[in-house]
């Protein structure tokens, strides 16, 4: 059998029919961007996320240099970003001429370390970015009570984890505002790039609005400088139609995980954890192997695909060498030891079987015993 790491198409495949309907009545409008589409989207999301605010914009490192620059964070401001995940993030507070300060993984949640922030704060430090990596919320309890004892804005990165809650209440509700992707492999992704903000906070709320637009107040009134982060009305469409279908999907993957977990739990593998009162969303299904490569290899040869988030960390990253001390040892650990298997809602039970069959082999041909 061969599986690969991600099969989109199968998804694709699903949704032809109702998507190709919206298409067709998208290319019936005059607006194909912005308008009615794109306005009923951010209603529901806000509805699904209950949140006051949700501003529509072309993707997610857009939705984060937007939102740091409606929190007027910009030369030799200081904002804590994890040292491990995707680099977008830190890429935006460098942009906007800000500091990106590194701050190491919990060992086994992978996302920012809570006891590890406060010695990074300096009376410079204007706000964290945490990550909601792989589809788990970051402490934001902690995370919150930080924040609030230094003045300090947090801004959530919400791109894996579209449906995650922490005590019922969702990712992207908890920090001042948040960024949402919706790439096309994300939870809940789009049919090309697209993303938002979200936010209670009506002002923040009206100034993102302005950046994303050229700074218009209204139509042809430029009353501060922006730029152009626009959503896609067809895009909006489609990701209207597939809210409807995120908590399904959502809850397959984690019916997808718990197998993966209860089958590979008697292994020598560092397996994803779950705290009481955290809803993980399993955008990814990451194990960490001190092996990975021979692991991987192996997988392959079985046909199973495997990937890799990420290979470096981004407090690694050659970009950020001006930023980083080394000093974020976890996270850099770490990047040789994680490996994603293959976890979306459209595999099936017998592929997953394959998958877990193929791994024991793995583990057993690598001397990984039973414990
Ligand atoms: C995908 C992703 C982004 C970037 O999203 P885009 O919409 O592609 O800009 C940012 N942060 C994280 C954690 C991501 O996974």
């Amino acid at each position: 059998m061969k599986i690969p790491f991600l099969n989109l198409q199968r998804q694709q495949k699903e949704l032809l029919q109702p998507v190709q309907k919206l298409l067709t009545e998208t290319m019936l409008e005059d607006i194909l961007l912005g308008g009615k589409a794109v306005h009923t989207f951010e209603d529901k999301f806000a509805r699904y996320l209950n949140v006051k605010h949700v501003i529509a914009c072309a993707n997610c490192t857009d939705a984060l240099e937007i939102a740091l620059r409606a929190l007027q964070i910009g030369q030799g401001d200081e904002v804590i970003v994890p040292a491990n995940g995707w680099m977008s993030a830190a890429e935006a507070v460098c942009l906007l001429g800000a500091v990106p300060v590194f701050v190491d993984s919990l060992v086994d949640r992978y996302t920012i370390d809570p006891d590890k922030i406060e010695t990074k704060i300096t009376s410079r430090t204007k706000a964290i970015i945490p990550i909601h990596l792989y589809g788990y919320a970051a402490d934001m309890e902690r995370i919150m009570g930080i924040a609030a004892a230094y003045g300090l804005k947090v801004i959530e990165d919400c791109a894996q984890a579209q449906g995650a809650t922490i005590q019922g209440k969702k990712a992207g509700s908890w920090g001042d505002i948040a960024a949402f992707s919706f790439y096309p492999t994300k939870n809940l992704g789009a049919i090309g790039d697209a993303g938002a903000l979200a936010t209670n906070d009506e002002e923040l709320s009206t100034t993102c609005r302005q950046i994303a637009n050229h700074g218009q107040s209204e139509k042809n009134i430029h009353v501060r400088l922006g730029r152009n982060s626009r959503m896609d009305s067809f895009q909006a469409a489609v990701l209207s139609y597939k809210l409807g279908l995120l908590d399904q999907w959502n809850l397959r993957r984690r019916e997808l995980a718990q197998r993966y977990n209860n089958e590979l739990q008697p292994y020598y593998l560092h397996l994803p954890q779950e705290d009481e009162g955290y809803f993980h969303v399993y955008h990814l299904y990451v194990i960490r192997c001190a092996d990975r490569k021979r692991l991987s290899k192996l997988l392959g040869e079985k046909g199973v695909g495997t990937a890799v988030h990420y290979p470096v960390a981004v407090a690694d990253m050659q970009v950020f060498e001006a930023y980083s001390f080394a000093d974020t040892p976890v996270a850099s650990k770490q990047c040789h030891e994680l490996l994603s298997l293959p976890l979306y809602p459209q595999l099936t039970d017998e592929e997953q079987m394959y998958i877990i069959e193929a791994m024991k082999e793995a583990l057993s041909e690598m001397d990984q015993q039973i414990v």
